[in-house]
């Protein structure tokens, strides 16, 4: 179901120790979240577990990871399947990041295996789309996009797509302090859903929980989250932050 949910990446930061002090300060200052949106931490994978512990049970805040494996198991050294994910607590897992489609080569077949081990591990798939500047340069960011989706995403059953969060990230801005404008995710973000419209069906579309990240922020989120079909945050850089991821939480 469509939700305002803002989800934390927390990458390649952190020690164990330094990473519960941030959970525990985001619990304490979100204690109050009600009425507010579903929140994701996701941490890197060594501090699952403790992260899991810190949070409070059936709240808003919620475990995810940055990513899977595409296997059940098996021998495959230094890799996690969704699977081990969900049994220490975790209920999203952030897929098609461009940093591992850029570094570690994750192609659209490759994250359509994930999407499925994800899924059939119960997790809730955060699947992330967007172009490069050359890309949005070369006027070709629609075509990007909706290529992204058609081999990526749209294998997926209704049933299956309807567990999906998808997150529009242009790479251009993530990690560069260089937002997108609030106009600039609004018709990505209406893009998108048109797409999930045609591969699926209107009410798919509707149901959709869209995300924008990159250089989110503080500052920029109500802006962002104002836009009609922007529905929250995936956050980098001030996730690590817990005043001011709190004020993004706190920007709808
Ligand atoms: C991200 O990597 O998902 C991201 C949005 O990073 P940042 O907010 O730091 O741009």
């Amino acid at each position: 179901m469509r939700q305002n949910l803002v989800a934390g990446n927390w990458k390649m930061n952190l020690t164990y120790q330094e990473g519960l002090a941030l959970v525990e300060e985001i619990v304490r200052l979100n204690q109050a979240n009600g009425a507010g949106p579903e929140v994701v931490l996701c941490p890197p994978f060594p501090f699952l577990t403790g992260v899991g512990q810190a949070l409070p049970q059936g709240g808003k805040l919620h475990l995810g990871a940055q990513n899977c494996h595409q296997k059940e198991s098996g021998a495959f050294t230094g890799e996690v399947s969704a699977k081990m994910l969900a049994s220490v607590g975790c209920e999203y897992v952030i897929l098609g990041h461009s940093e591992r489609r850029q570094y570690f080569g994750e192609d659209d077949e490759l994250l359509s295996q994930k999407l499925k081990a994800a899924l059939a591990a119960g997790l809730k798939p955060i699947f992330c789309v967007g172009e490069s500047l050359d890309t949005r340069e070369a006027d070709e960011t629609f075509d990007f996009i909706g290529q992204q989706l058609a081999a990526g995403l749209f294998h997926l059953s209704n049933e299956e797509f309807a567990q999906v969060t998808v997150a529009y990230e242009p790479i251009w801005a993530i990690g560069t302090g260089r937002t997108a404008t609030s106009a600039q995710a609004q018709e990505v973000h209406a893009f998108i859903r048109e797409q999930i419209a045609r591969a699926y069906d209107a009410q798919a579309a509707l149901d959709t929980t869209i995300l924008y990240g990159g250089s989110a922020n503080a500052q920029n989120a109500r802006e962002l989250f104002s836009q009609p079909d922007v529905d929250g945050g995936l956050i980098g850089g001030a996730s690590l932050k817990a005043a001011d991821f709190t004020t993004i939480i706190q920007s709808f």
